[in-house]
């Protein structure tokens, strides 16, 4: 007998890479082998030298097919084992390696819209839906549009072993978070591929398709972005740790903004609950501030931060790389 490996990988489209994925059948008792794909067919190789090398780095139950089929997160790499120029988890890992001691955590809010027919999932052909209000966390199916495809995203990430912590309806219609963590910087990375790739794949099944763009309708509605939570051993026993991290975040504030997704001018505009990108701020309680120290944290005086500005398409491996990086790099002063 033998089983499916889905083999998952983040390709070269610019400015913002796409998940892919195909299938190997592979041997009762073998694991997942290195594998390859048509790097000219992902804009990762030029068509005469188009080998690229798929190495798994994390495995999953599968939870569409189910019995002993897997999910396989790949990295990708040149023919020679070296990351190819597309690959930022080779880096992650590396900063990863280097903090470990201070265990950084990471918790991950992962926002997106559902399209139908090219519109917000729920919005009227041609027209707009009533402002902004009554969606953010509600019920009803005036206001709720794809409850369906959440339950099933949310059970599938359940039975792959990710660490989702919980979803919610957001405050534009047909837009829904859903929240990965805490987990270490790699892990909360890798399982919110994984987590994009399962909510594209569910919404197959309904027809429905999910977009991670930043700010999908022009003008008064809330953009989508990927607040990230983060903590270190260090934050989570103490308060001076905890503003040494946003004092360490507000003198990388431009190397941080370039790399938090592409689009981020249009969302980060001072206004629905964003700071603009321009100024760095941080606050308690503070959701017009960059980066946030949630109420209870200052109560306990010890806890994690919040980083309101990476947007929904950022690429993970690049954002808790940076965090762990400039934080990290802060505490061990
Ligand atoms: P919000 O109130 O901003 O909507 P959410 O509840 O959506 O926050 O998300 C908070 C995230 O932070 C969750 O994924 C949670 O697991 C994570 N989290 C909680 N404690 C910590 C911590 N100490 N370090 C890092 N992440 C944490
Ligand atoms: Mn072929
Ligand atoms: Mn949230
Ligand atoms: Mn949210
Ligand atoms: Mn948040």
């Amino acid at each position: 007998m033998s089983y499916r490996a889905e083999y998952i990988w983040i390709d070269g489209t610019e400015p913002t890479s796409k998940l892919r994925s195909k299938t190997k059948v592979v041997a009762d008792g073998a694991e997942p082998p290195v594998w390859g794909f048509d790097g000219s067919s992902t804009n990762q190789a030029p068509g005469a030298n188009s080998d690229c090398v798929l190495n798994p780095v994390a495995v999953y139950p599968d939870p569409i097919r189910g019995g002993d089929d897997v999910l396989v997160m790949c990295e990708v790499l040149l023919p020679d084992m070296t990351p190819h120029p597309s690959n930022t988890r080779a880096a992650c890992a590396a900063v990863a390696e280097k903090f470990k001691d201070q265990e950084p955590w990471f918790g991950i809010e992962q926002e997106y819209t559902f399209l139908k027919d090219g519109r917000p999932l729920g919005w009227p052909q041609g027209g707009f839906p009533g402002p902004q209000g009554p969606y953010y966390c509600g019920v009803g199916s005036d206001e709720i549009w794809g409850r369906d495809v959440v339950e099933m995203h949310t059970e599938a990430c359940m039975e792959a072993g990710l660490a989702i912590s919980g979803t919610n309806a957001e405050v534009m219609m047909g837009q829904w978070e859903f929240q990965i963590g805490p987990a270490g910087p790699l892990e909360a990375a890798d399982q919110i591929w994984v987590a994009r790739w399962l909510l594209y794949r569910c919404g197959e099944e309904f027809d429905i398709a999910a977009t991670l763009d930043p700010k999908p309708v022009a003008g008064d509605w809330n953009g989508a972005g990927a607040h990230t939570n983060f903590s270190t051993k260090a934050m989570r026993e103490g308060y001076d740790p905890i503003i040494t991290a946003c004092e360490a975040l507000a003198a990388k504030a431009d190397l941080h903004i370039k790399n938090y997704g592409a689009g981020i001018e249009e969302r980060l505009t001072g206004l629905h609950e964003t700071a603009p990108w321009t100024e760095f701020s941080y606050g308690v309680s503070n959701r017009g501030a960059s980066v946030r120290i949630p109420w209870q944290v200052e109560v306990d005086k010890k806890g994690y931060i919040e980083d309101r500005r990476p947007n929904a398409n950022c690429d993970p491996y690049v954002v808790t790389r940076l965090i762990t990086d400039t934080c990290c790099s802060a505490l061990a002063d």
